[in-house]
């Protein structure tokens, strides 16, 4: 193995620590405590576990966090409703609605019926446009855990070539414009791509949210590259990357591990944007 781990469960608690000491400053100056609601729509068991992940997160830093589990066939109109509610509520500064959700409800709808100034996720369109135009506020959590820890690695985007497999909303499309914004030379590459190969072969990084089990392997990667592994796959009850490790590790500079990457890093980051986002309300509240 030649790559050096990119520890992101060491990088996670730094910033967790971090979001802990400012909301304790918060408290301590404004008496107010970040908090968050997170909706969890239906059982799909995987939901539940990030949800939880994430309110034992928020536990451990100090901040409140409130869950609203919602039955499986709840109508779209209910959750729009709850959201209202979380909107109103001046104790709540950050709303998660977690993904999947089921089909009778469009997660597009949700996310533009969440106040802005609580879209904690950064996937509302307001967020994304600010992103974009390159005034970012509320960044999307796991394409701004990735930065970090690109940011991490001591290697410079500048005129690099990054290479980002997906384009989701969630994870391809941000991370790609925040790479853009770093002043990388930027591919986008997706399911209509031809010859993915070809691609990731130049690529000084390459992210890969894809959500296909060892879709990229060692002979596609160019060596020294900074390789961060977004998928989280289930296979025989074990839980593997979109990266095959133990061949990518053998030519890349960096790696992410799954579990222990990008996962740990998404949490930190919604700590973060939750108590970036009480503050800003509180400022808010105040000039009104
Ligand atoms: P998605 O299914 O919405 O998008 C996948 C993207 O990958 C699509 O844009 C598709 O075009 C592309 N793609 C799929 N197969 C491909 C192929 N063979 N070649 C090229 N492109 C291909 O998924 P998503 O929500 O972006 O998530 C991607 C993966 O990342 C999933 O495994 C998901 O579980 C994981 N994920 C992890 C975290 C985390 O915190 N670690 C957060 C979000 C998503």
């Amino acid at each position: 193995m030649t790559a050096r781990i990119l520890d992101g469960k060491a990088l996670a608690a730094q910033i967790e620590a971090e979001a802990a000491s400012q909301a304790a400053a918060l408290t301590q100056r404004y008496g107010m405590s970040p908090a968050l609601a997170a909706i969890l729509v239906g059982d799909d068991p995987a939901s539940a576990l990030y949800v939880r992940r994430k309110a034992e997160a928020f536990g451990r830093a100090g901040l409140r966090s409130e869950t609203f589990h919602l039955s499986a066939d709840t109508p779209e109109p209910e959750v729009l409703a709850l959201i209202a509610d979380l909107n109103a509520r001046a104790d709540i500064h950050g709303i998660l609605p977690q993904q999947p959700m089921p089909p009778q409800i469009t997660p597009r709808t949700v996310f533009e019926h969440v106040d802005p100034a609580k879209d904690v996720d950064g996937l509302g369109p307001i967020n994304m446009a600010a992103l974009l135009v390159g005034r970012p506020r509320l960044v999307p959590n796991t394409p701004a855990g990735i930065m970090r820890l690109l940011q991490h690695t001591g290697v410079d985007p500048t005129g690099k070539e990054a290479v980002v497999i997906g384009r989701s909303v969630i994870v391809g499309r941000p991370v790609a414009v925040l790479l853009l914004q770093a002043n990388a030379t930027v591919t986008w590459c997706h399911t209509k791509t031809r010859d993915l190969a070809s691609h990731t072969g130049r690529a000084d990084i390459l992210v890969v949210a894809a959500g296909k089990a060892r879709l990229v392997t060692g002979s596609m990667i160019k060596p020294g590259a900074v390789v961060i592994d977004v998928g989280i796959n289930r296979i025989e009850g074990k839980l593997v990357g979109d990266v095959d490790f133990p061949s990518a590790s053998a030519v890349a500079g960096w790696i992410t591990p799954v579990p222990g990457g990008v996962g740990p890093m998404t949490i930190a980051m919604l700590l973060k944007n939750t108590v970036q986002a009480a503050e800003a309300q509180f400022h808010a509240a105040r000039h009104v």
